[in-house]
């Protein structure tokens, strides 16, 4: 809107207050244009401003959680070994070569531990494939597994926001290598209750394949269901163990509820089937090895380190812009127009537009860490120790959730409508940089240890 409305029109600036002004389009009164900027004079706009960038920045030990999260082991490479192995065993025994394709993959799913068929048409398959197919072949073994990761445990446990954990996975399904592919919400967790009790939870384990999965697992795990009405399973998981997309899955499981008569006509059947636990829902492959955890790992970081530059230089490159255009008071630009200075903001929009010019770096004296006096400093200090003697035993503690408090920004263990009200706390150091306050905080803790 901004490209389509300045272009050959006067741009006017017209301040409210000390604080804010506005930039008007003449002539352009249905779609004002309307841009607040941080006042030069003040400079705290700026650190309020900042707050909102900040709020989306994750720590690198909290993307290692994620990762661990989304990417969990599969046995994908160990059945395709055994497959390996067991091919090797029948070439061997008819007195082959005993060489074997290596990088084929017709086994994918955990539970298809054991292969069946005839061996001759599968050894001639997989020699075509290896043969003609060689981009297939050097694609990796596991083919990726349907998962759902609740979201509130998710957020509450990363302590970032529902909307920043996407970001993140979104992040990852569009870097080169496609990590994983992001599918919509899903409802993760199954819960079944039996009024026939034990008896009629044992007779739909029977009927039902994927429940007799998840009684056989929870069994494994030494739940007993001799006494037992009910029971409870991570949807997604069955599916995917059995080889089989949780959509259907989860109509069949629905369908327990009801009983068809003769006639077709339903009647309940005494089973409750309840679903719950929103969830992302992706796929993702499990036989990612150590380094190349890494490198998710670090691709991750390096995004959102970027991201928080690129942002920080956009609103320093915004403020200084209007800075060099602006007057000190308002009267000096309320009679006359400064086609001068109207020029001059017109062609830096332009750059804007044309060139994405903003300066990609943060210079020194832009960075608020070289403002703190000792004063400042010493306060901070203090403060980090008393919050910490406060907050420390009941609440998992580290450098950004206590800058965040001191910037009164707001995240899912720390929510602002709780801290707010702890005013000594909440926004008390908004004027030293994010950073600084984080980093500062964590050597105080790592002292306090
Ligand atoms: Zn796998």
């Amino acid at each position: 809107m901004l490209q389509r409305c300045y272009k050959n029109r006067p741009l006017m600036r017209w301040c409210i207050d000390d604080s804010i002004c506005f930039i008007l389009v003449q002539g352009c009164v249905n779609s004002l244009l309307k841009i607040i900027v941080p006042s030069i004079y003040q400079g705290d706009d700026l650190c309020e401003l900042k707050r909102h960038i900040h709020a989306n920045t994750v720590d690198y030990r909290i993307l290692k959680k994620l990762v661990q999260k989304v990417f969990p082991p599969c046995r994908c490479k160990d059945v395709h070994n055994k497959h390996k192995e067991a091919l090797k065993d029948v070439e061997s025994s008819r007195g082959g070569s005993g060489e074997v394709p290596v990088n084929i993959s017709p086994v994918t799913q955990d539970c298809k531990d054991e292969y069946s068929g005839d061996d001759e048409s599968l050894l001639e398959a997989e020699n075509k494939m290896s043969q003609s197919e060689q981009t297939v072949a050097e694609l990796r073994i596991c083919p990726g597994h349907e998962r759902a990761l609740p979201i509130e445990n998710t957020v509450m446990d990363l302590d970032v926001k529902e909307e920043g954990i996407s970001t993140l996975l979104c992040y990852l399904e569009l870097h080169h290598n496609a990590w994983l592919e992001n599918m919509s919400h899903v409802y993760a967790n199954c819960k079944i209750q039996c009024y026939g009790g034990p008896a009629q939870l044992q007779a739909i384990a029977k009927k039902c394949p994927p429940v007799a999965v998840a009684v056989a697992r929870a069994k494994k795990e030494g739940k007993t269901f001799a006494n037992t009405n009910q029971i409870d399973f991570n949807v997604v998981d069955i599916s995917d163990s059995m080889g089989w997309d949780s959509g259907p899955v989860k109509r069949e499981i629905k369908c327990l509820a009801w009983n068809m008569d003769t006639a077709g006509r339903p009647s309940k059947s005494g089973v409750m089937v309840e679903f719950s636990d929103l969830a992302y829902h992706f796929r993702s492959p499990g036989d990612l090895d150590v380094e190349e955890l890494d490198d998710v790992l670090q691709f991750l970081h390096d995004r959102v380190q970027k991201q928080e530059r690129t942002e920080l230089s956009q609103l320093m490159f915004l403020c200084k812009s209007l800075t060099s255009v602006s007057h000190k008071n308002y009267w000096m630009c309320a009679d006359d127009l400064d086609m001068k200075r109207n020029d001059k903001l017109k062609s830096i929009i332009n750059n804007y537009f044309e060139k994405q010019e903003t300066g990609s770096h943060i210079d020194d004296e832009d960075r608020d860490e070289h403002k703190v006096n000792p004063g400042m400093l010493s306060q901070l200090l203090s403060d980090i120790h008393q919050f910490h003697g406060l907050y420390g035993h009941e609440h998992s503690l580290n450098g950004r959730a206590i800058a965040r408090v001191f910037h009164g920004i707001s995240s899912p263990c720390f929510p602002a409508s709780t801290w707010g009200r702890v005013r000594r706390f909440w926004r008390s150091h908004l004027n030293i940089d994010f950073n600084f306050v984080m980093k500062r905080a964590t050597q105080e803790l790592l002292r306090l240890r």
